[in-house]
């Protein structure tokens, strides 16, 4: 049986990535998860949410480039992102990785990229979500979203904090004092103990303190999960603290619990969906089947289905 840490530890494998967008029965496995390979796929998709009374932030599949060259098409594709927004008028922000703009070849290259990205979303009206990757960048990526969060407006730029962390209480407090709009996560990656906790229950619990820290801020966050434990705890805080649906939102991830996207759209909930789209699926795929190793049964009963 294949385990969660090996699931990401292939997913980390960057030949994999380039042979999976290149062979095309793979790309039926991740229908599923993934909202096609081009703008307008996931345009189509995001209209379908945005009818469903859920809105969406779009993400361009792509990360640890290995050129600046490679960087700077990432900003282009955002750009038209962006654009495609304002000209079809669906009701969706935009996701960006960091080492997709050049994290991991230099720093000041990432934050240019970035600058850019969020300077034309500013422009626009639109809000820009800096995701958080592996702990190797979960400083640089503080640091860079602090630099543009000087510069851009609480409703430009905001970032991601993941609870599996040890350090993320601490980085909560801080981002509410900024003031930032946080999107808390329970974190995806392959952690070392000493900067993650081995155990889900400390995961889980920490989720809950650092959700009821961002709910009580009175800043608008999102509370990132699929976990039915973690939103009830959600809804029944802000019940008992007199915090309104309006002031905070759910999100989800394209194509998982989407019985419980659509209940909590009707519940009046404001509800977001991250819809991932383009040619480099596989490590965000196979994270995904990390999370949920009864997945890859279901993507096969899709490939012989036809
Ligand atoms: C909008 C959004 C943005 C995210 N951004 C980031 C980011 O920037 N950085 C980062 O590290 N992580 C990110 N994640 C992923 C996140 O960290 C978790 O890995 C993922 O959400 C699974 O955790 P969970 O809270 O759903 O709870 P879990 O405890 O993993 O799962 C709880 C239950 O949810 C359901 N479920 C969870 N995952 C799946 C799945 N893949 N397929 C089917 N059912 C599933 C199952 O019923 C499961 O029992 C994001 C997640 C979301 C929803």
């Amino acid at each position: 049986m294949l385990t969660r840490s090996a699931l990401i530890y292939l997913s980390r494998h960057e030949g994999l990535k380039d042979f999976a967008a290149h062979f095309t029965l793979f790309k039926k496995l991740t229908t599923r998860f993934v909202a096609g390979e081009t703008i307008e796929e996931a345009i189509a998709a995001i209209k379908e949410l945005n009818a469903e009374g859920c809105s969406a932030s779009f993400d361009h599949l792509n990360e640890s480039v290995g050129s600046p060259a490679e960087a700077d098409a990432e900003v282009d594709e955002y750009l038209h992102i962006l654009e495609r927004i304002d000209e079809t008028g669906i009701n969706s922000n935009v996701s960006i990785k960091l080492s997709q703009f050049g994290l991991g070849l230099d720093p000041e290259l990432a934050y240019r990229n970035a600058r850019t990205v969020v300077a034309d979303a500013a422009r626009r009206g639109n809000f820009v979500r800096v995701d958080m990757e592996g702990s190797d960048f979960t400083q640089s990526t503080i640091d860079i979203f602090k630099r543009l969060r000087a510069e851009f407006g609480l409703n430009d730029v905001g970032i991601v904090l993941q609870s599996y962390l040890r350090r993320t209480y601490a980085d909560a407090q801080d981002m509410v004092e900024i003031p930032a709009r946080i999107r808390i996560c329970k974190g995806a990656y392959n952690e070392p103990p000493e900067v993650a906790f081995p155990d889900k229950k400390d995961t889980d619990e920490n989720y809950i303190r650092v959700m009821q820290l961002l709910l009580s801020s009175g800043i608008y966050h999102g509370i990132a999960t699929h976990d039915p434990k973690m939103i009830d705890a959600t809804i029944d805080y802000a019940n008992r603290q007199g915090i309104g649906k309006e002031a905070f939102e759910f999100q989800m991830l394209y194509g998982v619990r989407r019985d419980l996207q659509r209940q909590l759209a009707k519940d009046g909930y404001n509800m977001r969906i991250y819809v991932p789209y383009g040619k480099h699926w596989y490590p965000y795929f196979m994270r995904r089947l990390a999370e949920r190793p009864a997945n890859i049964w279901f993507v096969m009963k899709n490939i012989f289905k036809g």
